[in-house]
């Protein structure tokens, strides 16, 4: 694992429509230079399955692709960031969604004197989105992610990473909903390139290429944006 030189832990932001490989991306770059990956869809789906007040509110919307209220997810976000853990520095992965998000995090990184280091857009194509989300499943065990028709485990049904063999689809992972979360980011989140761009913490990376061609592309970002 590298580690980063910056004394600030590293707050990175991963913009992208779903599919563009946001999830998969903050996980290498958990495990190359340990920046926690926190996802706010994963923190939903636990509290949909937790059947918490939450989970309940949020679990239609989800299923529509649409986006949960800022409350509800700022208010679990709060939650993850105030956990030890995250002081080695963080990935953002699918937050902030919404020009609301991101105020409320420039906010709280402010009162930690804290900033984000880079929003790093991952630009991609949207039909091919659609079809990289509709095929994806994960392991059940470790969540490696895999996909039908792009990256099929080695051994038919046995994890190449964990050796599990259970395997999982999102609800939300089907060409109809894929097009609503679509939507939902040209229309709410996309204009928030524009804001870190005015930050000057903006990063794009061609995010249509194999997943370690993109991170490749990303660890040398992660890299640069570390040792300024
Ligand atoms: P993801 O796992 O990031 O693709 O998110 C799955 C779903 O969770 C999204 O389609 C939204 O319904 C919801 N969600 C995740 N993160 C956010 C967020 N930051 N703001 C609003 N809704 C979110």
């Amino acid at each position: 694992m590298q580690t980063m030189v910056q004394t600030s832990p590293a707050v990175l932001i991963l913009l992208g429509p779903p599919g563009a490989g946001k999830g998969t991306q903050a996980r290498m770059l958990e495990e190359e230079f340990g920046l926690i990956q926190l996802s706010t869809g994963d923190l939903l789906r636990a509290a949909v399955a937790a059947g918490t007040p939450a989970g309940k509110a949020a679990k239609a919307v989800m299923e529509a692709g649409q986006l949960v209220s800022d409350d509800i997810v700022l208010a679990i976000l709060k939650d993850r960031m105030a956990q030890a853990d995250v002081k080695a520095g963080v990935t953002l992965d699918g937050f902030p969604r919404t020009d609301g998000q991101a105020s409320a995090l420039d906010a709280l990184l402010a009162e930690a004197g804290q900033k984000v280091t880079a929003a790093i857009s991952l630009e991609v194509d949207d039909e091919a989105m659609v079809a990289r989300v509709s095929g994806r499943y994960t392991c059940a065990k470790c969540g490696e992610g895999y996909h039908d028709e792009f990256k099929q485990p080695a051994v038919a049904g046995v994890c190449d990473k964990c050796g599990g063999t259970e395997f999982k689809r999102r609800a939300d992972d089907n060409a109809e909903t894929a097009r609503e979360r679509l939507k939902a980011y040209h229309a709410q989140t996309a204009p928030l390139i524009a804001h870190y761009a005015k930050a000057g913490v903006l990063q794009t990376i061609d995010a249509m290429g194999s997943i370690d061609q993109i991170a490749a592309g990303l660890g040398q970002i992660v890299a640069r944006v570390s040792a300024t």
